[in-house]
């Protein structure tokens, strides 16, 4: 049921709770809550230790609301009980002023740091917020965690309208709590026991949905069969001699697992992991040479427009030289004489778009094919791809997940791993600065300039129409050109531009006639120009910990030394989990790790992006904890693959879901 059968819920929350992920009464059921209050006793007021969590209860004396710089508020209220008193601090919270009178009795949840209480949850009455075990959930800036909980509470009225798909000899055999039960538990347990045992059965639920959708994929795939290729031959020879380097341990075993598949007669299915900037693309070409000397053709398909115009300028200046022909082949060069070429075998390699994927375009023959960044496909896309063929298909990622994710989200996919970069890139300096001190960021970045370097800046993102984001970068472009950047080249890259000028624009900056690329996370993938050494992002605060590791490994490309300046709001507007994902970005370069970093910071589900099929939709899973739980469902999954009913349906309406998001 749509969330606005709750009362209150007009448009303009529906709209913020749709940017949460919460469109249904359901998914605010299934909102888990990101931690419990701690059991605390009452500490009296003139006990507080220093930074030491403790709940206070007492009298609002005095309060006052002040404005400080941008939109930052600070609520102060002085608390006394028959101890003492303390003055409590609330960011960001205006509404406090008519609700936190004096005379009115308050419950603190909080932290006594330097002199004052900063307050973390409050109660006015009952306690129910600054209780023992109370959830705390994952909430946004414009929608705190106080009103989540609110709306949670009120649809938990519902919670007997949702369905229970599991068969009742599972749940009796592993002694699981009705979902129902779980669901209420889940939002308030009675002990930290409760509340996990209530996450575990909503996590089996979720795991055994996505297990038997797999292995109903699998059973489909068993039954096809693709042309095994001959053994590798001369014109990746001369591939490997054109390259300006040599292979990595690391690209050559990944190429060593493709030769494998490739000469199996079932379509490869390859999972190419690696960070940014490791190598892959070298590696996937190789897959493709490997079709074109088997006299077929080879594909390869990036999720957008300037990906798939950079990877078509790295394969082609490679094959020109090799005497291989290849085809662009995106919305915007779609010609009749491109599809000719592709229909005919005359073009032997095709790079492009989902484009490649229009029911028009036919190959003549292909074997390999290539997606890149497939997260960002969706499945239905993917399959298109392969529809009425079976390719040997490579699929790569330079989100690195860990492997247990992956072997749960790719089901069977086989992996190779690209773990390290080619040696001799130094490792990318990287430093968080706040506002006030943007201005010896950017005295770095033009020194970088200055030496004859190029740099990005990457503008904040607010906005959430792709034509606002590129009406707000044109204005910062325009402002740093006069201010920042002013005797400087720069240009600007953002979603909106016609793909013609993005080509020009890109074209300009690899051929050094611009100095700076101001742009929005258009860059975040695939843009390969070694003389940049330098990135600022602002309000870096705002980005994910994934996007910003994208972002960044778009320098380091070269062999000098490359900077990443982490620009955000200042540090008291930062939640928690900003400043921890800031703080990892400084700590390490390594995409796995972030990766593991990103999983404890927001839960597995979100991790491959909302854009992710509904595969990715694990709500409860914690999959280093759950790795016997994930055992379990698999185990369970193989025997229920035939089965019908209500899980049956789960399952496809899961699976369907991902088809519309796709
Ligand atoms: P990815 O696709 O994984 O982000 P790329 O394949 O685009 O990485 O490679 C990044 C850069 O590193 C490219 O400029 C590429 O030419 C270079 N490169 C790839 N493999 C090697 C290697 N073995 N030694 C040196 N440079 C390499
Ligand atoms: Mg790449």
């Amino acid at each position: 049921m749509g969330i606005d059968a709750i009362a209150g819920v007009g448009p303009s929350l529906r709209a913020k709770l749709a940017r949460l992920g919460l469109r249904t009464i359901r998914d605010l059921l299934e909102h888990r809550p990101r931690d419990y209050q701690r059991p605390l006793g009452e500490t009296a007021i003139a006990r507080l230790r220093i930074e030491e969590e403790a709940a206070i209860a007492g009298v609002v004396r005095s309060a006052t609301l002040r404005r400080a710089r941008g939109r930052l508020t600070i609520f102060k209220a002085i608390v006394e009980d028959d101890s003492g008193g303390v003055t409590a601090t609330w960011f960001n919270q205006p509404w406090l002023e008519t609700k936190l009178t004096p005379g009115t009795h308050v419950r603190l949840r909080g932290m006594l740091r330097r002199h004052e209480f900063n307050v973390k949850s409050y109660d006015v009455g009952d306690a129910a917020a600054t209780a023992d075990f109370a959830p705390v959930y994952p909430a946004s800036e414009e929608l705190p965690a106080p009103r989540v909980r609110a709306l949670v509470e009120r649809a938990l009225a519902w919670v007997r309208d949702v369905p229970d798909s599991l068969p009742s000899t599972l749940k009796e055999r592993d002694s699981l709590p009705l979902r129902r039960d779980a669901l209420v538990a889940l939002h308030a347990p009675r002990s930290l026991e409760e509340a996990e045992l209530a996450r575990s059965r909503l996590a089996f639920d979720e795991l055994l949905v996505l297990q038997l959708g797999i292995a109903r994929v699998a059973r489909g795939r068993d039954e096809s069969v693709a042309p095994a290729l001959a053994e590798a031959g001369e014109l990746v020879t001369r591939y490997r001699e054109a390259l300006p380097f040599r292979l990595t341990d690391h690209q050559e075993h990944a190429i060593a697992e493709i030769d494998g598949d490739l000469a199996r007669p079932m379509p490869m299915q390859r999972l190419l992991q690696g960070d940014v900037g490791s190598g892959k693309t070298v590696v996937a070409l190789y897959a493709l040479l490997r079709a074109v000397e088997g006299g077929r053709q080879g594909a390869l398909m990036a999720p957008t427009e300037t990906l798939a115009e950079q990877h078509f300028l790295t394969v082609e200046s490679l094959c020109s030289q090799l005497g291989v022909r290849c085809v662009l082949l995106t919305s915007s060069t779609l010609t009749k004489d491109t599809h000719a070429a592709i229909a005919s075998g005359d073009a032997q390699i095709a790079v492009g778009t989902h484009a490649l994927i229009q029911e028009q375009v036919e190959f003549a023959d292909l074997a390999v094919a290539v997606v890149d960044e497939q997260h960002r496909f969706g499945v239905e896309q993917r399959k298109a791809l392969v529809a009425g063929r079976s390719p040997h298909t490579l699929h790569m990622t330079a989100t690195p997940i860990p492997r247990t994710l992956a072997l749960t989200v790719y089901g069977d996919l086989a992996v190779s791993e690209i773990a390290e970069p080619p040696a001799m890139r130094k490792p990318i300096v990287t430093a968080w600065v706040t506002a006030e001190r943007s201005s010896e960021a950017y005295r770095r970045l033009r020194r970088h300039l200055d030496a004859g370097r190029q740099a990005y800046v990457v503008c904040p993102l607010i906005e959430e129409s792709e034509t606002s984001v590129a009406r707000a970068a044109e204005a910062e472009a325009e402002r740093l050109q006069r201010g920042e950047l002013k005797g400087y080249r720069v240009g600007l890259l953002h979603g909106r531009l016609r793909p013609a000028d993005r080509r020009e624009l890109m074209a300009r900056f690899k051929a050094r006639e611009l100095d700076v690329l101001v742009a929005t996370t258009v860059i975040e993938v695939g843009v390969d120009v070694p003389n940049a050494t330098i990135m600022i992002v602002q309000e870096a605060d705002r980005f994910g910990l994934a996007t910003l590791h994208q972002l960044r490994g778009r320098v380091g490309r070269g062999a000098e030394q490359s900077y990443c300046l982490l620009v955000s709001r200042p540090r008291e507007e930062l939640t928690d989990a900003a400043v921890e994902r800031l703080e990892a970005l400084v700590a390490t370069t390594d995409g796995f790790e972030l990766a593991e970093r990103d999983l404890e910071l927001r839960g597995e589900g979100e991790l491959l992006g909302t854009r992710q099929s509904g595969l990715s939709d694990l709500k409860f899973t914690r999959l280093r904890a759950d790795r016997k739980l994930l055992e379990r469902a698999r185990e369970a999954a193989r025997a229920l693959v035939d089965v019908d009913g209500p899980l049956s349906d789960e399952v496809e309406a899961k699976f369907a879901e991902t088809e519309v998001a796709a």
